[in-house]
């Protein structure tokens, strides 16, 4: 466990604000997780089930209330409510239930020929005490989901959601205590001055999902204590649609995803590229779909999360020097922007530098496969990349060619939802992954076992140092 002590290298502090949790306060939580877990107790399969357990029921049991906490932070729909911020939670814990036994159990390592007869193994040990850091988009899953992973390796936890969706915060701060072990688990509310209190306690991981730039500084508040960091972070997730896509279905797929959240999701298609001689039908594709799903929904536009998210995006629409083939009313009283399709702005615009998360989707043109690639690569590596193309020799070269945290082919976002995949970014968009067992590796330490026997105790190592002894070493390796 690191120390507790401030170090003069750590970052100037951040002011205090209405609704953070004082530093004092800060203290004594993280310190009682610490004596919990140096009890032992969160170490047991019974007790990381029990939590998993736990952690179900508070999500079966409180539905109407996490719906309702989400519709009044971010005026979601009760269905993407369920889908996203229950549903997703439930399919990783009940993964994860099912397999955790197994995973637990040490894995046999064989030593080399030198330091036989003995006997290797890899035992997982829970790190110990974790912070989770979340943004307010997805404010359960993007807290309980990777406190699974937490649970299920035997740590305690301190959560800190996002303030920015406080009506989530304040219902997760109200449940985790009343249905998991409250000695192990502790939910601190606040912003950036609590989240900078709570690192500079250290922990023995922190696990931060956010922007980029937050996550710079989640990275220099861990690093005086050394606490490792996994950072789940966002950036522009390209769509590359080719010319012998099924366009039809890259459309829907397209769109369905871009109006979840408002747009307002880490792997929503920030942007495609699409291949020259099919723009005009993707174009249209496009509309004709989005037009039909807002019919259907009965919606054309829904909240973004508060003013300066938009008008930052609002400001997005202006001097992107494209056409806007849909969309793009915005309203400043109910917080509305109609989901816009923004055709060949310039690249140099904000719109397609800065990250845009929100629903405005930005079409460029491009020259074929090589000239897409080339505009992937020469842009940071995004959280994912998303292919429209019925060849699998294209796929191939994408997922081949560029780097990004994950690749799904013909469908978009899929890959987040898969406990058996990896999830997180690369570069700019992160470091580090969690679900299923990915997480469960992620919040545990691999510590490497080797036992000998006493006899034989052969006298090769010892001194004196003679030719025969350096000569039959050198025969064993
Ligand atoms: P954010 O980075 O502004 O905030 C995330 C968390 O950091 C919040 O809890 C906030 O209180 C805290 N925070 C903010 N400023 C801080 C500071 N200066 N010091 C310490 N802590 C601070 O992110 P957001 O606006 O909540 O979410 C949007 C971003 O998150 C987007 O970039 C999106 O792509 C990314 N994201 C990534 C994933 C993923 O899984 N990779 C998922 C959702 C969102």
């Amino acid at each position: 466990m690191t120390s507790a002590a401030n170090t003069s290298d750590a970052p100037s502090p951040i002011a205090t604000l209405p609704g953070d949790t004082p530093s004092d306060v800060v203290a004594a939580v993280v310190a009682e997780r610490r004596r919990t877990f140096d009890t032992g107790r969160t170490h047991s399969l019974q007790w990381r089930r029990r939590q998993l357990q736990a952690l179900s029921r508070l999500l079966d049991d409180n539905e109407s209330e996490i719906v309702e906490a989400l519709a009044l932070d971010l005026g979601r729909p009760a269905a993407d409510a369920w889908l996203a911020d229950i549903g997703a939670i439930q399919l990783e814990l009940k993964y994860v239930l099912r397999r955790l036994k197994s995973w637990m159990r040490d894995t046999r390592a064989v030593l080399p020929l030198v330091q036989q007869p003995g006997s290797g193994r890899v035992h997982r040990e829970p790190l110990g005490v974790v912070l989770v850091i979340g943004p307010w988009n997805y404010p359960f899953y993007l807290t309980l989901g990777p406190l699974v992973g937490v649970l299920a390796a035997g740590n305690c936890a301190v959560i800190k959601p996002s303030e920015l969706a406080p009506e989530s915060a304040r219902l997760i701060a109200e449940l985790v205590p009343r249905y998991l072990d409250s000695d192990a688990v502790a939910v601190v509310e606040g912003g950036a001055a609590t989240t900078t209190a709570l690192l500079a306690q250290g922990f023995d991981h922190a696990f931060f999902t956010g922007s980029p730039e937050v996550g710079k500084k989640i990275m220099a508040g861990a690093a005086p204590h050394l606490t490792p960091v996994t950072l789940e972070l966002g950036g522009k997730s390209p769509v590359i649609v080719t010319s012998d896509a099924d366009i039809d279905v890259a459309a829907r797929r397209i769109i369905w995803a871009k109006l979840v959240n408002s747009g307002q999701t880490c792997i929503t298609p920030d942007y495609l590229l699409v291949s020259r001689d099919v723009l005009p039908k993707v174009v249209l594709a496009l509309t004709t779909t989005l037009a039909r799903f807002q019919k259907d929904s009965g919606t054309s536009a829904l909240p973004i999360v508060n003013r300066r998210q938009f008008d930052r995006l609002s400001n997005l629409l202006v001097g992107h020097g494209g056409d806007i083939a849909a969309g793009g009313v915005t309203d400043p009283e109910l917080l509305t922007i109609e989901p816009a399709i923004v055709v060949s702005p310039d690249p140099d615009s904000a719109l397609m530098q800065d990250e845009i998360f929100g629903p405005l989707l930005p079409v460029v043109a491009v020259d074929g496969l090589d000239d897409a690639i080339q505009f992937v690569r020469a842009r940071p590596k995004p959280l994912a990349i998303y292919l429209f193309s019925s060849s699998s020799k294209t796929a191939d070269k994408v997922i081949a060619r560029t780097s990004s945290g994950g690749v799904v082919v013909n469908h978009i976002g899929l890959h987040c939802m898969a406990s058996a995949l990896p999830f997180g970014g690369v570069g700019n968009s992160g470091m580090g992954a969690y679900h299923g067992h990915w997480g469960f590796e992620t919040f545990s330490h691999r510590k490497a076992i080797v036992t000998k026997r006493t006899r034989p105790d052969p006298i090769l190592l010892y001194p004196p140092v003679t030719d025969l002894k350096q000569r039959v070493l050198r025969w064993f390796f």
